[in-house]
Order: C-alpha cells, then sequence, then structure tokens
C-alpha cells in the first residue's frame, strides 16, 4: 500500500482531509477514488488507515485503523531555527530529520541576512520540505517531519507555547552560563522539546530575552563556538541521548 501523509491538524472527528499535492498524487497519478484505503502519516508518529470518501481539490477520508510509528522518538522535538543563508538550511533539515526531529520552524530573525517576499518563503519552505520527506526515506523513517513557512522569531516562538509540564523549551546561546547537562538532569519526563538556535550571526541579546520570557531556558552548548549547521544537529542528538531514543 502506498502511503501518504498528512499535518496532525488536518484530523478532526476521524476524518483526514489530504492537501492538494497528496490529493493530486492520489486521484490523478494514482487513481485512486472513494472506497480505495491507503496508508497515511501524520506528522506526530502515528500511521493511520484511511478509507477514501471523497475526491475534489482536497480529498478526504475516515481513519479506519490507527497505530503508532516504531521508528519514531517517544521524545517530539520541535526545531526553531534562525534561517542562516546559503544551503546551510538544507544541510541542518536532513541532518536533524535523521536524528528524528517532528518539526522544523525556520525563523527570520534580526541577523538573518536573506530577506524575501512571503511567497518566495514558501516556495523556499516547499524545498526544504522536499529535503526532509528524501532525508526521511534514506534513513528508513516514515513520517517526514513537517517544516513550516518562515516566520518572524517572535511568532515562533509563541507557537511553541509557553512550556507545560511534560514539556522543555530550550534556547541554545553560546553566552549562557547554565549548562545543557544540568538542565536535562532535571527534565525527567519529559516528551515535547523546542529548541532554538540561532542562524550564523547568532541570536542578539534582545532575541535571547524574548525567548526566556517565554519559559525558555537558556543554555550553552560548552566553550567553543558551533557553526549553525552543527549546532542544531548537536542538540537533537544530545536530547535524544538523554532523553529520547538514542542509546
Ligand atoms: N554569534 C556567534 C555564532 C553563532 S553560531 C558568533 O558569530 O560568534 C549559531 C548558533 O549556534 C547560535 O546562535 C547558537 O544558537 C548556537 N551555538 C553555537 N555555539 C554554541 C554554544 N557553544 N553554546 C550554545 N549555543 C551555541
Amino acid at each position: 500500500m502506498r502511503r501518504f501523509t498528512f499535518a496532525p491538524d488536518r484530523l478532526a472527528g476521524g476524518r483526514v482531509t489530504f492537501d492538494r499535492a497528496e490529493t493530486h498524487h492520489l486521484a490523478r497519478v494514482l487513481r485512486l477514488g472513494p472506497g480505495d484505503t491507503v496508508l497515511a502519516s501524520s506528522g506526530d508518529g502515528f500511521d493511520h488507515t484511511v478509507r477514501l470518501e471523497t475526491i475534489g481539490e482536497t480529498a478526504t477520508g475516515v481513519v479506519i485503523a490507527t497505530r503508532t510509528r516504531a521508528a519514531e522518538s517517544a521524545l517530539s522535538i520541535t526545531l526553531v531555527q534562525g534561517i542562516p543563508k546559503g544551503d546551510t538550511m538544507e544541510s541542518i533539515v536532513r541532518a536533524t530529520t535523521e536524528l528524528g526531529v517532528a518539526r522544523i520552524v525556520p525563523a527570520i530573525t534580526e541577523r538573518t541576512v536573506v530577506r524575501l517576499d512571503p511567497s518566495r518563503w514558501r516556495e523556499r519552505a516547499r524545498r526544504w520540505q522536499r529535503v526532509a520527506k528524501e532525508a526521511t526515506k534514506q534513513c528508513g523513517r516514515a513520517v517526514v517531519p513537517e517544516i513550516e513557512v518562515p516566520r518572524p522569531l517572535v511568532e515562533c516562538l509563541a507557537a511553541c507555547g509557553d512550556a507545560t509540564p511534560g514539556e522543555l523549551s530550550l534556547c541554545v546561546w553560546e553566552g549562557a552560563t547554565v549548562r545543557l547537562g544540568g538542565v536535562l538532569d532535571r527534565a525527567a519526563g519529559v516528551t515535547r522539546a523546542c529548541v532554538l538556535v540561532g542562524p550564523e550571526g547568532g541570536l542578539s541579546v534582545a532575541e535571547v530575552e524574548a525567548a526566556r520570557a517565554r519559559a525558555f531556558v537558556v543554555a550553552s552548548l560548552g566553550p567553543r563556538i558551533l557553526r549553525a549547521e552543527t549546532a542544531g544537529p548537536t542538540v537533537l542528538s544530545i536530547l535524544q541521548f538523554r532523553l529520547g531514543d538514542v542509546s
């Protein structure tokens, strides 16, 4: 059975609404129709058997069975990544997908050099989403991490929410005195983590303070300055090792 994907918020009341791209694939490429059954993964670690109901611009279907994906970490990590220049974001998307990231929120920060119109940012997000899809296949994962459309950092921080029990919001900053190890010693029971990493020029002090005001713990990764493409994958590895499925 071919596998499809949809974002978790497209599932409501036991009914899935596929996006246009997946609908095109279902209906036009594979010529599936009402009554056909497909396997679909939501970005949150579940596989659903879905019986198609309607096909239009966005196909809908009813979930008839759901199971957890074995290859997904019990730790759901969102990476809020300050957008770096050049192709760096692609390598961050690739590496963190391999390391089991659940969602990437590209953030437009003070020191993000690239400035684009909203439509061009959407185009970028689609490109990064394709990179995530390729990396997902290559590393044997079935759940494609969701790559959001870039937004200003303040909005990204708000989307991460204030840390609730079981959730850790972390800002890694080279100027921090608090060390990550100590933070994780007190993080037993955490199942959701949101991590903010700056672009190559780093985060401004105001941005670090904005994260702190949103209940982010500001921590250091040690005495060396890591490049943007190293920092994200490093935090992912550490979190998966301490709280996730790398051992
Ligand atoms: N502004 C810095 C480098 C930024 S490195 C400079 O030019 O000197 C890119 C990002 O990686 C940073 O914003 C931070 O989030 C993360 N980072 C790099 N080294 C780090 C460290 N030692 N501790 C915590 N975070 C680090």
